[in-house]
């Protein structure tokens, strides 16, 4: 490897206001940013975007669902930040990638999905890709800076979700309200199903693989109930570097909108004294196989993860309309990734298609 430090660095630099784009405004990340948006003189709202709730008014420029690349196109961003859920983001992602503009990614679909086609765009556009997804924040923070040959492995920390600690024969009867109350993030349906079934650390691990070039043997899930370790990495001399902080998605979305000059939030400072107890386990593969699936689609790559990421959409989807029970997701999953012959990806018109096969699956 080359010398000096390889993942990104940036020194703070004069104030100067960032137009945002905020695409999946009315959702949980969406709202979120709204709040650090109002507070920080410097961040002005361009243009906002939803699946199909209302967002007039809320930005000079609004679009309810459809291409929001034309959007984007009008708004002339500096920076998009992709709050959609799932692969309906990764035009958006594409096109900020292509053009250069800095992209604040929350879509991790898009990125699992799309990897290899992304980061080639992002070579070639030479913007940004600040991670939102609060693991990734953490590991990107414990990087920044360094020289990849010093980073021995990455650990991502996962709650664990409602059901950690369950027997598969427990899981057989959960109901959706049941897999819903995550413990401790309060997030969007989509997202809170994946994590009760651990698919979310799945296409976290996948995602962490694209954003930091690191092989998937030396990225390690560990279960760490309280949240509180957001992630950590290893470095070959046997230090390891851990983010600290509350569960509160408030402090990764302001550092990915006002990168790198860290700007203040209304998040309170950890309380050390006040009695914090770190713990962390190993996840329970045979329970929550989803975890392994998607190692196995990283590793095999290819279209894999992205029929991952598809049959999970569709299996999540179904669970949440009641025609799936909880453990039938995964095998949703299984039998996605049996049937795909993960051809690698040569365009993104290829990769539509796949997706829209992957998702053709029976539910039953
Ligand atoms: P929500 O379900 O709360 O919000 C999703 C947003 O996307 C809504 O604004 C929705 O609009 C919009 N949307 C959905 N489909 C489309 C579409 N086709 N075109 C335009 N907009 C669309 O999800 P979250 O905020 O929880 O999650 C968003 C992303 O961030 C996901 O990829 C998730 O994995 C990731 N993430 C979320 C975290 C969290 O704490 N919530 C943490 C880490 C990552 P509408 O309301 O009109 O349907
Ligand atoms: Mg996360």
């Amino acid at each position: 490897m080359g010398n000096g430090p390889v993942y990104p660095c940036a020194v703070p630099r004069l104030k100067r206001v960032k137009r945002i784009a905020l695409l999946g405004a009315t959702g949980s990340i969406g709202r979120q940013a709204l709040e650090i948006i109002d507070a920080h003189p410097a961040l002005q709202l361009v243009a906002a975007a939803s699946g199909s709730q209302p967002v007039d008014g809320l930005a000079p420029l609004t679009q309810v669902g459809g291409d929001l690349t034309e959007l984007l196109e009008r708004a002339e961003p500096d920076l998009v930040l992709n709050a959609v859920t799932g692969f309906a983001g990764l035009p958006a992602t594409m096109w900020a990638l292509e053009r250069g503009i800095d992209l604040a990614l929350a879509n991790k679909e898009s990125l699992v999905a799309a990897g290899e086609l992304a980061l080639a765009a992002q070579r070639r556009g030479g913007g940004r890709l600040l991670p939102v997804d609060s693991e990734h924040s953490a590991l990107f923070q414990c990087l920044e800076g360094r020289n990849p040959e010093q980073v021995d492995s990455l650990v991502l920390t996962a709650s664990g979700g409602p059901f950690r600690g369950r027997s598969r024969e427990e899981l057989e009867d959960v109901t959706p309200a049941e897999a819903l109350a995550h413990p401790t993030w309060n997030m969007g349906p989509k997202i809170t199903i994946d994590s009760a079934t651990l698919a979310n650390k799945g296409l976290e691990l996948i995602e962490a693989h694209f954003l930091f070039g690191v092989p998937y043997e030396r990225i390690e899930i560990v279960i760490h109930p309280t949240s509180t370790v957001h992630s950590l990495v290893r470095f070959r001399d046997g230090a390891a570097l851990a983010h600290l902080g509350y569960p509160d998605m408030r402090v990764p979305i302001s550092f990915a909108l006002t990168y790198p000059d860290r700007a203040p939030t209304p998040v309170p400072a950890l309380d050390l004294a006040g009695g914090l107890t770190l713990e962390f386990s190993a996840p329970d593969e045979e329970t929550f196989p989803l975890l392994r699936l998607a190692r196995t689609a990283g590793e095999k790559g290819g279209t894999y993860p992205c029929v991952f990421n598809a049959a999970n959409e569709a299996a999540v989807a179904a669970f949440l309309a009641g025609r799936l029970s909880f453990l039938g997701i995964a095998a949703v999953v299984a039998d996605a990734l049996d049937a795909a012959d993960g051809a690698p990806v040569r365009d993104l018109d290829e990769l539509i298609d796949v997706d829209r096969e992957a998702r053709r699956l029976p539910v039953a």
